[in-house]
């Protein structure tokens, strides 16, 4: 089982996911909990640069081929072996992060953004995603300053971010949880608990 969590700067992602981990390990499951960018050794490289180069102007191709290089790795070394195993896995970002950063963020071709992409995880796509909608404005008061595109980036970009987060869980409803992320975390725990439990193999 594969489990993803989307959503733009403090949407509570990696605590959720965090959670949504820590609960299915208490029912014994084997579980996976990883995250986008930087989960291998080749990836831990590819985020410091890509986090570094947000602030100094990368190409957005490169910006986007960067990402994809990264998920690759993950793919490859992490993700695939441990669904082999019969593990669940649960990413805190994955392919719809490029298609809303590098795609509508960074206004590539979506096309184009998606291609690369699934050629990059040989077309693994998640079981469910859920996506934390949280509006700019909360999820970057959170962070008080502390996300690497708060300065680099201004809010219009996560506007566009946040949208295509949105789009992309229309397009396929029943592969998608979209949680409100303006809910208290406990809330929101409970939700993404009950739709996890509908999936949830023997
Ligand atoms: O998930 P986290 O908030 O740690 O992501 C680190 C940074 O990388 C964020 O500022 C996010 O905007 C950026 N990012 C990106 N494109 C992706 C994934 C993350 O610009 N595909
Ligand atoms: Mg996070």
């Amino acid at each position: 089982l594969f489990i993803a969590f989307e959503g733009g700067e403090g949407s509570g992602k990696t605590t959720q996911s965090r959670m949504v981990a820590i609960w299915l390990r208490d029912q014994g499951y084997d579980v996976v909990q990883t995250r986008e960018p930087g989960s291998t050794k080749v990836g831990m490289r590819l985020r410091a640069i890509l986090l570094d180069a947000a602030e100094k102007g990368l190409s957005a191709r490169s910006e986007a081929l960067l990402y994809a290089a990264d998920r690759a790795e993950h793919v490859e070394k992490v993700i695939r072996p441990a669904l082999h195993r019969g593990a669940v896995v649960v990413t805190d970002r994955y392919v719809d992060s490029s298609l809303a950063y590098q795609g509508a963020g960074r206004a590539l071709d979506p096309e184009d953004v998606s291609k690369v992409n699934a050629w990059a995880t040989g077309g693994l796509v998640p079981h469910l995603t859920v996506l934390i909608d949280t509006p700019p404005e909360i999820g970057l008061r959170r962070l008080g300053g502390a996300a690497d595109r708060i300065e680099s980036e201004p809010v219009e970009f996560h506007e566009r971010v946040r949208k295509e987060f949105r789009a992309l869980a229309a397009a396929a409803p029943e592969r998608y949880l979209v949680v409100d992320g303006t809910l208290g975390l406990d809330e929101i725990t409970r939700v993404v608990q009950d739709r996890v439990r509908e999936i949830l193999p023997d």
